[in-house]
């Protein structure tokens, strides 16, 4: 199969990624951080991410990560399409339901609100979830040993790092309310785990 399919499906998925949480993120930062976890960890993650992001990118626009390009075969990129839209779908969802509570990092805002309704009813970290979701659709999508997984990589590192240190912030600053809501969830899978 010819690659324009694989290049345009990642280009245009990255595009509604950013179309998704540009909104967001600008009324997010609306609202003042009362307390950063910001740490050198966080840092690392963040950068990988970045990295990771612009990678597929790279594959798309440029020859330099062609020598490890593998053929293209249509049940992978279909299934793959499948999981970018699913994951977005959820992506967008996890934004509306955080709202202006939203942080790219270890983050409390000013009148931060613990939101335990929609997606976040089940399960308390859907928008990793959509993350995870988008890494496997794009590994599957994107014929490249480098490009392909490289998302998936930053992603599953981000999710085992922060998901503790997340949900102990959590407990810190929500108390008795955070202690309720986790025997009611579980944390990315719903039923599962
Ligand atoms: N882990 C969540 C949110 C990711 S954004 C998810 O995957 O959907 C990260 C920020 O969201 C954290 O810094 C925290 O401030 C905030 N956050 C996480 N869970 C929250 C919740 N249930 N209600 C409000 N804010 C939350």
């Amino acid at each position: 199969m010819n690659l324009w399919v694989a290049k345009a499906i990642v280009l245009l998925a990255s595009i509604v990624m950013v179309a998704i949480r540009a909104p967001h993120g600008q009324r997010s930062r609306g609202a003042p951080v009362l307390r950063s976890r910001k740490g050198t960890l966080e840092v690392v993650l963040l950068t990988i991410a970045w990295v990771a992001f612009f990678l597929p990118l790279i594959w798309v626009a440029t020859p330099v990560l062609a020598s490890a390009n593998y053929p293209l075969r249509p049940v992978p990129l279909f299934a793959g399409t499948v999981c970018l839209t699913l994951a977005l779908w959820l992506f967008h969802r996890s934004h509306a339901d955080l709202g202006t509570n939203w942080s790219i990092t270890l983050e409390v805002r000013e009148r931060h609100r613990l939101v335990t309704r929609g997606l976040y009813r089940r399960i308390r970290h859907p928008m990793y979830l959509a993350l995870l979701l988008y890494s496997a659709g794009q590994a599957l999508v994107l014929p490249n040993y480098v490009a392909g997984p490289s998302y998936g990589v930053a992603m599953a590192l981000l999710v085992a790092f922060r998901l503790g240190p997340e949900e102990r912030m959590m407990l810190e600053e929500f108390g008795k309310d955070y202690q309720d809501y986790m025997p009611r969830t579980k944390r990315l899978v719903p039923g599962v785990w």
